[in-house]
């Protein structure tokens, strides 16, 4: 149980956001207000706008809203970096006892966050939402995500299922989770990996309020593509695919020469020396590819390149205006 009220730090990503934001700001900021009324939380607690190098009014809004609000606080990021960057910037500058990621869209329930600062109280470090109801996704995206959650289990990656970045982080949850010093952010993968206490806090997950998902399958396919070839680790995936072609062309050659066998058309030997040729070939290939994939993770994390630069914070009060320096 713990005893003191902490200043609670709400970090929402924002990329494009000028649609969801005054809703966004107005449903958390009422929230926080709540929280603090009903003495869960430090007065000092506030509301913490990363601006992902949006090209819309998102950054003119949270600036706004920081000079008629002192709990707003934003940072702009100098370039879009993606989500998992904006996230991590932002636990980067929060300055709090605890931290709540949440998007900027108001699909994950607001009033969820009252029961994970509860759950912090009770002992947690780590509160992971969890939808326990998937309506408002498509069936697609369903079967996909239970697909997919039952890959990375069988890979053995630890995740939690239904979760995703919205999340309660204490204080020495966040320093642990920023000594990852990993190019290849997945936050929801690295979380689990920290081991303090933790507790799920379960809600339906709605439509998103206002405006684009930034994260619609082709964008998101787009956006890896070009991440991809702008580090040049392409032709390595290419290897894996052209293997995996050939592997599959090579075992419908098989089935035709068993057929061409059985009807007595082949020179004796043909068949077993192209379709090891085949065969080996493409398993080769497939194999060269996986290990181009983790070569091409170890070229990419061998560079260290910054996540992120910031561009401009809002000024707080008696502050000269930074520049993020
Ligand atoms: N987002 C971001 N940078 C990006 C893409 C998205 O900061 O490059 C933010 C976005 O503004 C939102 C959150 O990440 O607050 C989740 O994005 P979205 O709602 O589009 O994703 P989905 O709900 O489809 O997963
Ligand atoms: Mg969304």
């Amino acid at each position: 149980m713990r005893t003191f009220l902490p200043v609670l730090a709400i970090v929402v990503p924002c990329y494009n956001e000028e649609a969801s934001f005054p809703l966004c700001k107005h449903a958390l900021l009422t929230l926080a207000e709540e929280l603090i009324a009903a003495r869960k939380i430090a007065a000092e607690s506030h509301l913490l706008f990363v601006d992902d190098g949006s090209s819309d009014a998102t950054w003119s809004l949270i600036e706004q809203a920081s000079q008629t609000s002192a709990r707003v606080k934003g940072v702009k990021l100098s370039i879009n970096k993606g989500h998992q960057a904006a996230l991590l910037a932002g636990m980067e500058y929060a300055k709090a006892d605890i931290l709540v990621t949440i998007d900027a869209d108001l699909q994950d329930d607001v009033q969820a966050i009252v029961q994970m600062v509860d759950a912090w109280h009770s002992g947690a470090d780590v509160v992971y939402g969890v939808r326990n109801d998937r309506h408002s996704d498509s069936l697609f995206k369903r079967k996909s995500a239970a697909m997919y959650y039952q890959l990375m289990g069988f890979l053995g990656v630890k995740q939690i299922p239904d979760h995703a970045d919205f999340r309660l982080l204490s204080a020495r949850a966040v320093t642990s989770l920023l000594s990852y010093h990993e190019h290849n952010l997945y936050l929801r993968g690295l979380v689990p990996l920290l081991g303090f206490p933790s507790q799920r806090v379960f809600y339906a997950r709605k439509k998103r309020v206002a405006g684009e998902a930034k994260y619609s399958l082709f964008p998101m396919l787009k956006l890896a593509m070009e991440g991809i070839t702008s580090f040049s680790v392409t032709p390595l995936r290419i290897i894996a695919i052209t293997g995996a072609v050939i592997l599959l062309f090579s075992l419908l050659a098989i089935i035709s020469i068993i057929i061409q066998k059985a009807s007595g058309n082949t020179v004796s030997g043909w068949s077993s020396v192209m379709v090891s040729i085949f065969f080996l070939g493409g398993v080769q290939m497939l194999c060269l590819g996986i290990l181009g994939e983790y070569i091409g993770k170890i070229y990419l994390e061998s560079k260290a390149r910054p996540k992120y630069f910031v561009e401009k914070l809002t000024p707080t009060p008696g502050d000269a205006p930074s520049d993020g320096q």
